[in-house]
């Protein structure tokens, strides 16, 4: 703290990412990170990147990649906002359509940053609790609001809302919707073919996650060309050229190789799928995860104690203190590998 602080920043909470330890000692299950890499094509695109070219500034339009990402979703170009990961599409969009308006709807237990977002551009917010399954009902975002945000899947309990529960949702609401997709290819279905009736509703997908590249930052927004306007309106006034040439080279090598992206979306969803089973072998409750991660609790053994115990034995998980979920460990899908060495850790543990 210093006396040059401003009043905002005195007031800020920031986000706290989960741990990002720089040494490899650790198996890491703890930030959805994607085990396997990115794509071949992914690899060879950066290798043979013409390095000439890095002097000059990126298209500020992102041009090419929204055309990509135009032909891969169905939607036009002008349909589409590219930004810095999709933590910075989402600030923006908290700038865009949340800042001066009443208090947003969020859910009680979900994405810890849009919080610190409503903080950064003091926006307030109405915590709506999840229901006694940790699910959303969407018939509890019925009320007076400024807009609403939803992550679907939820983190960090990884339920998926149906797209019937997203058009109800849609159906009463006059305010806009974001939709935050960051876990959306590990098994829910996408919003996006609502957006061509529902000029109110924004969905928001990251190449983070899926695609293997939280390191490149690329996140993006989908929306009818006049929420766009809006964003574009925010980024010309922030940073005209938030994605360097190399994230654009990256992600359009990633987009052109559908056939990886299936193979390690299905890898991912397999070993979930085998690592619930071992968890409710050990006396876990393990809530339904339509995303690369799982959150349970065990019937006996506190959260806290065995997060601490994971991490002695070289395997780090999520823990969150907040209520009602202090007892949960968000552990993210690694590979067969990590979870067996998980799973036998847990056993010795227990
Ligand atoms: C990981 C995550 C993001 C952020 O993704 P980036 O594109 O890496 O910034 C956004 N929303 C949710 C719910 C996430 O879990």
């Amino acid at each position: 703290m210093s006396k040059y602080w401003s009043d905002i920043v005195r007031q800020l909470n920031p986000y706290v990412p989960g741990e990002q330890p720089q040494d490899q000692k650790y198996i890491k299950l703890n930030t959805n990170e994607n085990p396997y890499p990115p794509s071949p094509a992914v690899a060879s695109a950066i290798q043979s990147y013409p390095v000439e070219s890095l002097r000059r500034y990126p298209d500020p339009e992102s041009s090419e990649l929204r055309q990509a990402l135009a032909n891969y979703t169905g939607l036009e170009a002008e349909q589409i906002f590219v930004g810095n990961g999709s933590d910075e599409v989402l600030a923006h969009s908290f700038k865009a359509f949340f800042q001066g308006r009443d208090a947003i709807l969020l859910a009680d237990i979900g994405y810890s940053f849009y919080p610190v977002y409503c903080s950064l551009y003091q926006v307030s917010y109405a915590p709506v609790p999840l229901d006694s399954r940790y699910r959303i009902d969407v018939a509890d975002y019925r009320g007076a609001n400024g807009g609403i945000i939803i992550a679907n899947p939820n983190a960090p309990t990884g339920i998926a809302l149906t797209l019937a529960a997203i058009k109800d949702l849609l159906d009463h609401s006059e305010s806009l919707v974001i939709i935050d997709e960051a876990y959306i290819d590990f098994g829910a279905e996408s919003a996006t073919g609502l957006i061509a009736q529902y000029p109110n509703l924004l969905v928001i997908q990251t190449f983070s996650k899926s695609r293997s590249l939280a390191g490149i930052r690329l996140g993006y927004a989908l929306g009818q060309p006049a929420l766009i306007e809006a964003l574009n309106r925010v980024k010309n006034s922030f940073n005209s050229y938030p994605l360097d040439r190399l994230a654009s080279a990256t992600a359009i090598a990633s987009l052109q190789d559908d056939e990886y992206f299936q193979l390690c979306r299905k890898r991912i969803i397999d070993t979930r799928n085998r690592l619930n089973k071992n968890l409710l072998d050990l006396d876990f409750e393990v809530l339904p995860s339509s995303s690369n991660f799982l959150f349970a609790r065990h019937a006996l053994r506190g959260g806290a104690d065995l997060y601490a115990g994971l991490k002695k034995a070289g395997i780090l998980v999520r823990h969150f203190k907040a209520s009602r979920i202090e007892n949960f460990l968000r552990i993210s899908i690694g590979t067969d590998d990590e979870c067996a060495a998980l799973v036998k850790a847990l056993n010795a543990l227990l």
